[in-house]
């Protein structure tokens, strides 16, 4: 299918609401970004992609590089990691503390940020090295050697991190996390800090389209695994508007407040959208919009 003509009505469509919402002010790197722009990208299962305005140009991935993150610790780790993370919406914050009193410092799903710090907590003991193995696979998925850091992002987050500094000393506390955790901190971090464009991203994300299956066609999650990862997104995987989110879009997708999302019809295509300006539970204005146009005129949802 020649996914460009689309694209494009769907990016005249939501152009009245780019650049409403707010940049994520709480890391000052992010602060400073252009709110005036939009990118979108479709890749099918074969890689070929389709884009549409600022596509190609690189942003911080923020949170969307939990699914890799957890993809990578389920491929090398296994299912041990259910023990120690849940898969529940929380129904609060991504950066909330208050659940994990109640629920003894097991956080409620990968994809909030106590979860994605035990998550990428299990990568560092799998590899030694869980923001470099991460950017790995990530150039490799997505067929750009260029992919990198951006180290004032990762700088900015450190030295405003005191709040998942916070969660991860607490789950410590419960003996939730196995590596020291300014270590963890400073992957976790690097992590975020990944840059990547829409191009990139819906590359990357393919193995869940594709069933679990790699770019290079070597097996990533087993399918089962795949669809697990795939159902988590939809519950989890747009902070506490996953609900919203999936009434409107109706597939699996993860945001991330560099104002990227992630999303996937499996079997099918992945799609990648960016904008800066965020709602306030943290998902791109214009991003979810341009999504919610994309099922409804093809029809391709998970429903
Ligand atoms: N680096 C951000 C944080 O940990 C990620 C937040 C996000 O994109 O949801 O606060």
């Amino acid at each position: 299918m020649d996914y460009q003509p689309l694209l494009e009505q769907i990016a005249a469509d939501v152009a009245p609401l780019v650049g409403g919402g707010t940049p994520a002010e709480y890391i000052p790197a992010l602060a400073s970004v252009d709110p005036g722009q939009f990118g979108m990208a479709v890749a099918d299962l074969d890689g070929k992609v389709y884009g549409v305005g600022d596509w190609q140009v690189p942003f911080s991935a923020q949170s969307i590089t939990k699914v890799f993150a957890l993809a990578l610790a389920l491929a090398e780790g296994g299912d041990s990691l259910w023990e120690r993370v849940g898969r529940e919406p929380s129904g609060n914050p991504f950066n909330s503390l208050v659940q994990l009193e109640y629920e003894n410092g097991v956080p409620r799903n990968p994809f909030i940020n106590a979860g994605a710090l035990v998550v990428t907590d299990r990568l560092q003991t799998l590899t030694g090295d869980a923001s470099s193995e991460l950017l790995e696979f990530l150039r490799q998925e997505s067929g750009n050697p260029e992919l990198g850091f951006d180290a004032e992002v990762a700088a900015s987050e450190q030295s405003h991190g005191d709040r998942n500094a916070a969660l991860a000393h607490f789950m410590a506390s419960y003996g939730n996390i196995d590596n020291p955790v300014p270590t963890l901190l400073d992957h976790y971090f690097w992590q975020c800090a990944i840059e990547m464009s829409c191009a990139d991203l819906a590359r990357a994300a393919r193995f869940l389209a594709r069933h679990g299956l790699r770019a290079d066609g070597s097996r990533l999650l087993t399918r089962s695994e795949a669809k697990q990862v795939n159902a988590v997104m939809l519950t989890c995987g747009t902070y506490d508007a996953a609900g919203e989110f999936a009434y409107r879009v109706g597939l699996p997708g993860k945001s991330g407040v560099g104002g990227g999302i992630v999303a996937v019809v499996p079997g099918v295509c992945t799609l990648a959208v960016w904008s800066p300006g965020l709602d306030p539970h943290g998902n791109s204005v214009a991003g979810v919009a341009s999504l919610d146009r994309f099922t409804t005129l093809t029809g391709l949802s998970v429903f």
